[in-house]
């Protein structure tokens, strides 16, 4: 027994599957998870001393790899001056500043703690904004844990093959509708289904969990105009797109506006921050100068956002990042469909920006059913070999690989290698 299989024994007796977010227990790949020890750059390392690449990157906010310098630097130098007072600091001004400059169309900024909450706040401003009760969301697509989205969602809900929770009020289900991902018809057919009864849609402007699957060409524009056409706002979270896809995340990337917008993960450079933005007029509609109520004590933790600014003002000081992870992604995504032209292992990818998807399908993704149609047990099967070579991947089939500026030419050939040795034996298996 190695010691991640000692702690995890331990570890289950006293939290529900042994960990504090269920994809983490390994359940979809049928393994016992790794416990970490530390990381760094592009590397993690678990208790029992073995060093991965890491693809995960903490789910996202490690875009700059593990322990950056920096960040840990503006960590170390705020907490000396104490961890939380509950009261203003001039940080959260000055993240909030940085987020408006970075991010297109908004002008004014919410700190919160977690995407989920960034997402739950962001849906009570469209409800409570426009009067109208009724959310649409996408097959597939994951915004966070809150009773409303929790309805054929993505990302953990869907590898525990529970789209839809137990304990969500039916009354607020009822109150969340589902389209079909690229399919603006579906979208249609519910406005008009619901007229003047929308708040709001809300999408993942690039879906990253039901694997990725990117947004078809004029699917973010038409979602635009019939949001205008039906009077509902368009929510775009960007918790995993938000500094990821472009400095202003994906409205900069597709050139397409959103009403509100949410954000996690890089926002808080690995600390536990989201936020939710719009527009002066939406935004002040917030508590204290508005009736909408919304409010934190651990909200704009100073340490947080000294992490937080640290990272956002690398990003926004080095656009050749984004360049990098790009090219480097679409590289990765090159050599993982060569591999499967060579040996017919079954698979697509999908890419964009930094994110990339193996499918265990061999039709396209465009939509849930189309990741649906993945084979589970044969991803699994690829992550175990994978793990085997020292690569660190999501272990669940529905989530996205994430490649950040620490990844160098050496860690993506190594990764290379290790698909297409995992690859070939899974083809001739
Ligand atoms: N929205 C999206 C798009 C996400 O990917 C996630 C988490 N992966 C969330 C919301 C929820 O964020 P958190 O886990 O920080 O609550």
């Amino acid at each position: 027994m190695d010691t991640s299989e000692k702690l995890f024994e331990q570890a289950q007796k006293v939290m529900p599957g042994g960990v504090n977010s269920p994809v983490r227990a390994y359940r979809a790949v049928g393994m016992t998870p790794r416990f970490i020890q530390s990381a760094k750059g592009a590397y993690i390392t678990d208790v029992d001393g073995v060093q991965y690449i890491d693809y995960v990157g903490s789910w996202g906010p490690m875009i700059l790899g593990h322990a950056n310098p920096q960040v840990l630097r503006a960590v170390e130098q705020t907490m000396k001056n104490g961890l939380s007072f509950g009261a203003p600091t001039e940080r959260e001004t000055d993240l909030a500043n940085l987020v408006v400059s970075m991010v297109p169309n908004i002008e004014m900024v919410r700190m919160v703690n977690s995407g989920t909450e960034a997402v739950m706040s962001a849906v009570r401003v469209a409800r409570g904004a426009t009067g109208k009760d009724k959310i649409i969301k996408f097959e597939g697509c994951y915004h966070g844990h809150s009773d409303a989205m929790l309805v054929k969602a993505g990302s953990g809900a869907l590898t525990g093959g529970r789209p839809d929770s137990a304990g969500v009020p039916a009354a607020v289900a009822g109150d969340t509708l589902t389209a079909t991902y690229n399919d603006l018809d579906s979208v249609e057919r519910l406005l008009q289904a619901n007229k003047g009864q929308v708040a709001a849609v809300i999408v993942e402007p690039v879906a990253a969990n039901m694997g990725v699957v990117p947004p078809a060409q004029g699917f973010l524009e038409g979602l635009r105009a019939l949001c205008d056409e039906y009077h509902a706002l368009l929510i775009f979270d960007e918790v995993i797109t938000g500094f990821r896809l472009a400095r202003g995340g994906a409205q900069e990337y597709f050139g397409v506006k959103a009403d509100l917008v949410t954000f996690g993960k890089i926002i808080g450079g690995g600390m536990p921050v989201g936020a939710f933005a719009g527009s002066r007029e939406l935004m002040e509609q917030v508590a204290p100068t508005g009736p909408i109520y919304q409010a934190g004590t651990l909200s704009g933790n100073p340490v947080a956002m000294a992490a937080g600014i640290t990272q956002l003002t690398y990003l926004n000081d080095h656009p050749e990042v984004y360049t990098k992870i790009e090219a480097n992604t679409t590289w990765l995504a090159d050599q993982l469909r060569a591999l499967e032209d060579k040996y017919h292992a079954g698979t697509t990818v999908n890419q964009i920006g930094s994110l990339l998807s193996v499918f265990f399908t061999e039709q396209p993704v465009t939509n849930f059913a189309g990741a649906k149609s993945s084979d589970v047990a044969r991803y699994a099967e690829y992550f175990r070999h994978m793990l085997a070579q020292k690569i660190y991947l999501a272990p669940a089939q529905f989530e996205a690989m994430f490649v950040g500026n620490a990844h160098t030419q050496a860690d993506l050939d190594a990764t290379a290698a290790a698909a297409e040795k995992t690859l070939a034996a899974m083809a001739n298996a």
